[in-house]
């Protein structure tokens, strides 16, 4: 494999039969693999390949089995992979209709360099920084090419595992979560999270205001996730949450931003 990240550092935790979370320091990523196919829910930044790669390969699958990746939302740590399995493969890449211009990058929801830069200072951001710079490889914009709407058949999106999208928007303006409704596993990208570098807070929680593109209707669309009855969510950031899903939205809910 490639030099850029010589030790590919993620654990596989398996959530359920079909269903298993990739965790990393930096974001996270799901696999679901059953008899229907294989479909990655997000995917990590571009110099997260190797550890991508070798997760599948944890999991038993590789690269070209894929057959589908869902963005949660357009931002450059949940698309690295998802640019270069289209690029390298021709893999379809999903997201909320509302989703696809930051997916494609001709919208940018998403907090730049300035934004960094204004709060180095706070504990954690200066480190966080360093660190993620280099798995960026140089583009900041990581772009899919060709992006897909989802397409939902009986309120489930077509592919592999037929997950429950539900729109969670806010944190940008096409935020989905998707409900495994059979797993009993919601994948809630970044509505949520359990625990970020930038943040000093542990548990059910939203980022840091800054990361938001709208904080106020990030908070009121979490309600939305409260139905689901999934027993264990997985956030975008942080550790799996091993319980109902609806005191995970009520302990965010009721907790600041960090900052
Ligand atoms: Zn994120």
């Amino acid at each position: 494999m490639g030099d850029h990240d010589p030790k590919p550092a993620f654990r596989v935790d398996r959530v359920s039969d079909r269903l298993h979370f990739v965790h990393t320091e930096h974001v996270n990523w799901v696999v679901y693999s059953g008899p229907d196919g294989v479909t990655l829910v997000d995917s990590g930044y571009a110099g997260q390949r190797d550890a991508l790669v070798a997760s599948l390969d944890a999991i038993g699958c590789r690269p070209h089995d894929v057959s589908a990746v869902l963005i949660t939302h357009g931002h450059a740590d949940h698309l690295g992979g998802a640019v270069w399995l289209a690029e390298r493969f021709g893999t379809p890449v999903h997201a909320h209709a509302a989703e696809v211009p930051n997916v494609q990058r001709t919208l940018v929801e998403q907090a730049g360099p300035v934004d960094v830069l204004r709060n180095v200072w706070r504990p954690g951001v200066a480190r966080w920084a360093m660190a993620i710079l280099p798995l960026l490889e140089g583009r900041s914009h990581p772009a899919v090419p060709t992006v897909r709407p989802l397409s939902e058949r009986g309120g489930m999106v077509d592919v592999p595992g037929r997950p429950r999208p539900i729109a969670v928007e806010g944190h940008t303006t096409g935020h989905t979560a998707f409900a495994f409704d059979d797993e009993g596993v919601l994948v809630v990208g970044d509505a949520f999270v359990t625990r970020h570098r930038t943040s000093p807070l542990t548990g059910p929680q939203l980022l840091p205001t800054v990361f938001h593109h709208d904080l106020d209707r990030a908070r009121e669309s979490l309600a939305r996730l409260r139905p689901s009855g999934a027993r264990v969510v997985l956030p975008g950031h942080g550790e799996a949450w091993i319980g109902p899903a609806d005191a995970a939205v009520d302990i965010a809910s009721a907790t600041d931003a960090p900052w």
